[in-house]
């Protein structure tokens, strides 16, 4: 392997277990607003739409196709429809939600022992398409903010993910080059064509084994590979 000096990490389904911590969150917020008895739905086909609506939502968002202010009304209207159910979603629902979800404490497997690991070898950031407050938020509610000295936002940096200049923004930012540099993430699009575009090396952290073509350096199954790769 080349001699890295900075990793960069995606947040979102690669170090915070977006999916257990949004579905604790979603189960919560159904018994609170006894959505059974409002639309006639599941939690579990509840989940399912959130899971099917939401990541709808985030391609449209990462293809500047909607703001963060549209994802944010249009979520659980979408999933209502989604859902088939009369009526619309209780009016506090998306804001309930907002408020949550981010403060759940949990990572991927082996997220902590790895970081650990990685933190008295490299230095380590953030680069999130996601929003300022909420990535803030949880990277406090999951304790790891100590690990991690530069947080890069669509919002801060002005671009998303995979466009290269969020790449550029967090090599000046932290002073790393593209060939000292590799970008860690879950996502073939926006962590691993947008890094390669850029010509930083790209570890694809597929836990679901997905097939795909891509073009990452490396592909690992669990994070506790990093400790071997790196
Ligand atoms: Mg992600």
């Amino acid at each position: 392997m080349p001699a890295y000096t900075h990793l960069f990490f995606d947040l979102d389904h690669t170090l915070w277990d977006f999916e257990r911590n949004s579905n604790e969150t979603l189960t919560d917020l159904y018994e609170a607003y006894c959505l059974y008895e409002r639309g006639g739905f599941s939690v579990s086909d509840f989940l399912f739409a959130f899971r099917e609506v939401n990541r709808q939502l985030w391609e449209l968002y990462n293809r500047n196709q909607i703001d963060q202010q549209t994802l944010r009304e249009q979520r659980f209207i979408r999933i209502w429809k989604y859902l088939g159910a009369s009526g619309m979603p209780p009016s506090q629902l998306g804001a309930d939600y907002l408020a949550i979800c981010p403060t759940k404490p949990h990572l991927l497997p082996h997220a902590r022992e790895t970081l650990d690991y990685l933190a008295g070898r490299y230095r380590l950031h953030i680069i999130t398409n996601g929003f300022d407050d909420v990535q803030q938020t949880k990277i406090r509610s999951a304790n790891i903010a100590h690990y991690f000295e530069a947080l890069i936002t669509s919002q801060n940096s002005g671009y998303k993910k995979p466009h290269p200049a969020i790449f550029d923004y967090a090599l000046a930012q932290t002073g790393a080059a593209p060939h000292n540099s590799v970008m860690i993430g879950d996502n073939l699009e926006t962590d691993i064509s947008g890094a390669r575009a850029l010509g930083l090396d790209a570890i694809f952290y597929n836990p679901e084994r997905i097939a795909h073509q891509s073009e990452a350096t490396i592909e690992i199954y669990c994070l506790s590979e990093l400790q071997q790769i790196l």
